[in-house]
């Protein structure tokens, strides 16, 4: 990967979601000359819960983004969980590998942002910048830059199409992952996927300092009326309103049948007057968008092409989070180019962005191979009623499901609670 006469950059970046403006932040911290392409413009709205947990937000503080509150965004101290008949708030843990806070931010600012924040690092950002694929070399079958096209503000065509060239690409370009399908990697029928749909209300509880999490839908009053598919959540946003949503998710990734805007239509016309989420209250249409996970696309790195994000499938399978994840494979994905870039000859510079996946497989395979199991057994909502009633006032297994399923434990040393997951995802076969 030298750069070569005729390149436009040392790296080109595609897609600037969390997963792309982290890569290209780090990569032009570290000196590289980056093209950043994204096809929307900012501020630009996606489909999300808005919700950060406290590895999320170490990402945030190692990027050297400012989190005060006058910046717009909240705090919370951690999860409010209702179900079975409970309702528990439950702090985020104490821990030195993890703050012991969370944040919410809308979407349309935090990836905003995120993409200034590139940009004020170096990075050249081209929004309204179509990518249509991978320029691959047929005498060496890498990829060596991209085709795109300038759109506009309704995403139709407005120009001829260009190409950028690079020696390496990072492919952050979400769910749809169009540069990773161009070169033949399919979405694996094994690993889980999630469907979510959400909106936003006007709400007197904006300020709420918990993230609400609820693990049962009641089409009538809880407890006294059926129980529906999936889980809900308000993260409240501190700015007036809050965001709501629910999903489910399935361990394969075939298509669940269920019809999730009248199921949300129904969650809502029960729930708690004290939120106000009246049909008045309501921003905006209720929109969803599918949640790949657990590495649902392999391999991570090849021919010149590392993939990031919700474009690798990233999404942890025990929470639906996926910007920390995102941010994080941005950040070690960096790393691997920068040093690749350093190298003098092909075979080194491989071996270099080979560690991508290499890292990526060490820190989170077993941790995804567990929330395989997981998903397979929340899915009989028999074993899900047992754990959320039985499970749920107990305060040893709700600190361990806390730090599992946020995945904020001490990866080393630490309580009893911490060496239990960090062994378990050990014991996980990758
Ligand atoms: C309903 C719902 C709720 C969720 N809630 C949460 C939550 O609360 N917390 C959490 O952490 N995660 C949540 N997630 C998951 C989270 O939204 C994703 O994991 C995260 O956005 C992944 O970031 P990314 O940068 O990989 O991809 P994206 O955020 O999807 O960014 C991809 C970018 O690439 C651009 N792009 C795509 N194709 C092209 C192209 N061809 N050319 C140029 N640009 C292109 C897009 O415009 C976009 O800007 C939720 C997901 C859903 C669907």
């Amino acid at each position: 990967m030298v750069r070569a006469g005729n390149d436009d950059a040392d790296v080109i970046v595609v897609g600037a979601g969390p997963a792309g403006s982290a890569a290209a932040y780090y990569c032009a911290s570290a000196g590289l000359n980056v093209l950043l392409l994204e096809k929307a413009a900012f501020p630009r709205d996606k489909v999300c819960g808005d919700g950060l947990t406290p590895r999320a937000v170490k990402e945030l503080v190692a990027m050297g983004v400012p989190l005060r509150e006058e910046d717009g965004w909240i705090r919370n101290a951690g999860l409010r969980v209702i179900g079975g008949g409970h309702r528990l708030e439950l702090p985020w843990p104490e821990l030195s590998s993890y703050p012991s806070f969370g944040l919410a931010k809308t979407r349309m600012t935090l990836d905003h942002l995120l993409a200034e924040h590139a940009r004020a690092a170096g990075a050249k950002l081209l929004e309204r910048t179509n990518v249509m694929g991978p320029l691959v070399d047929e005498r060496t079958g890498r990829v060596v830059g991209v085709t795109a096209r300038p759109v506009d503000g309704a995403g139709r065509r407005a120009g001829d199409e260009v190409t950028y060239r690079a020696p390496v690409v990072i492919a952050a370009d979400g769910v749809s992952a169009r540069l990773a399908t161009a070169l033949g990697i399919e979405k694996r029928q094994d690993r889980p996927m999630g469907v979510a749909v959400r909106t936003y209300f006007t709400t007197p509880r904006h300020q709420d300092p918990w993230m609400e999490s609820h693990l049962e839908l009641w089409d009538g009053a809880p407890g006294r009326s059926n129980l529906m598919p999936g889980y809900g959540w308000i993260f409240a946003l501190g700015d007036g309103t809050a965001n709501v949503g629910l999903g489910s998710v399935s361990s394969t990734a075939a298509a669940t049948k269920i019809d999730y805007k009248s199921l949300f239509a129904t969650w809502m016309a029960n729930a708690p007057a004290e939120w106000e989420f009246t049909p008045e209250n309501q921003l905006g249409p209720v929109r969803g968008a599918a949640l790949p996970m657990g590495f649902n696309r392999l391999p991570l790195y090849t021919r010149g092409l590392l993939l990031v994000g919700d474009a690798g499938g990233m999404v942890s399978p025990f929470n639906g989070e996926g910007i920390a994840y995102g941010i994080m494979a941005g950040r070690i994905a960096a790393q691997a180019v920068a040093q690749a870039a350093a190298r003098g000859t092909a075979s080194a510079r491989e071996r270099a962005l080979a560690t991508y996946p290499q890292i990526m497989r060490d820190e989170l395979a077993g941790y995804y191979s567990l929330g395989r199991t997981f998903v397979k057994l929340i899915e009989h909502p028999q074993v899900m009623r047992i754990c959320t009633r039985y499970g749920l006032p107990r305060p040893l297994v709700m600190r361990f499901t806390l730090k599992l399923l946020s995945d904020c434990y001490e990866p080393r040393g630490g309580d009893m609670v911490d060496r239990v997951i960090s062994g378990l995802t050990k014991l996980a076969p990758a």
